[in-house]
């Protein structure tokens, strides 16, 4: 098969590779079985608003605990997930359970904020993800005005109005949109003004630099700028160190998420953080 595809499918042959690819159909084959065997899991990473260091809220993120090779890397098998449609089961179930838990957050008297489930162009792509988003909702009695969906600039780029259509009917239910990643595809500034969105998440990649690079500098500037002129809010991801956080602040960047406050903490240590009244410092 790999023969009549063509000659420089050869490499397929290569031992290495052959490695790798037995690796990634083992990966496939027990990310399968990963749910309902409970090795699944989500940290929440808290972001904060600037200038004063206020929680705003969270973006959860999907863990595999593997029982043999440990924690796994979202970069590895969110891919595997994606590319063998069990992103759409798994989906699924992080969107429950982030709703799950941030009612019991409420309920135990605390303000999470907005809580951010990232969402798979797969997911996107499908008719009943406004089905599932609203009944999700409906079941775990979370307000919408507590979810955020982040939807990545490089799936928004390669798609165009059935799916913009879904995440206006998403916007109906009064969950908020925000695109992830924003820098590294590339949207037109037509098209984005017509997404209803109302989140620039900057991809972090962006922040090298920032503190002693004027172009880099230019580049946050202008995408700030940008954010706020749509009349969007803007978050900083990746943030690591202070004097990024001070360009930020001087580029009046709304929102930071990164290192330099929290990582992607366990649902009990969040839950701590938003009873205290002052970010991790
Ligand atoms: P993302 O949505 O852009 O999430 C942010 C990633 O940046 C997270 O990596 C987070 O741990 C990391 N990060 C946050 N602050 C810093 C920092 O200061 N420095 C550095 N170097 N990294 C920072 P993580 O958790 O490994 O997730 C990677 C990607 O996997 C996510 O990127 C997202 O695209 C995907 N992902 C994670 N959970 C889910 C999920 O539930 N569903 C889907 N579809 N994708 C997910
Ligand atoms: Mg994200
Ligand atoms: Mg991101
Ligand atoms: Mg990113």
């Amino acid at each position: 098969q790999a023969k009549a595809a063509g000659r420089g499918d050869f490499r397929f042959f290569e031992p290495r590779f052959n490695d790798a690819a037995k690796d990634r159909m083992r990966l496939e084959r027990e990310l399968r079985q990963a749910l309902e065997r409970n090795q699944l899991s989500l940290q929440y990473q808290p972001v904060f608003a600037l200038p004063d260091g206020r929680l705003a809220g969270a973006e959860a993120l999907l863990r595999w605990t593997h029982p043999a090779l440990g924690s796994v890397s979202p970069a590895t098998f969110i891919p595997i997930a994606e590319d063998s449609g069990l992103i759409v089961p798994i989906g699924a179930w992080v969107l429950e359970q982030a709703c799950r838990q941030a009612r019991q957050w409420l309920d135990a008297g605390l303000d999470p904020g907005v809580i951010a489930v990232n969402l798979s162009g797969m997911q996107i792509q499908r008719n009943d993800l406004v089905d599932t988003v609203s009944s999700v909702l409906a079941r775990t009695g979370l307000p919408a005005c507590h979810l955020e969906l982040e939807i990545s600039e490089s799936y928004i780029t390669r798609h165009a109005e059935s799916d913009l259509q879904r995440l206006g009917q998403l916007r109906a239910l009064g969950v908020s949109m925000a695109i992830d990643d924003f820098g590294t595809g590339q949207t037109s500034l037509g098209h984005l003004r017509r997404l209803p969105v109302s989140k620039l998440k900057i991809d972090r990649s962006f922040m090298a630099d920032i503190e002693h690079d004027a172009a880099a500098a230019a580049v946050t500037r202008a995408i700030i700028g940008l954010g706020h002129g749509l009349g969007l809010t803007v978050v900083a991801e990746g943030v690591e160190s202070a004097a990024q956080e001070s360009a930020l602040v001087a580029q009046h960047c709304d929102l930071v998420q990164g290192f330099r406050y929290a990582r992607p903490l366990d649902a009990p240590v969040f839950a701590a953080l938003c009873a205290r009244p002052q970010p991790l410092r």
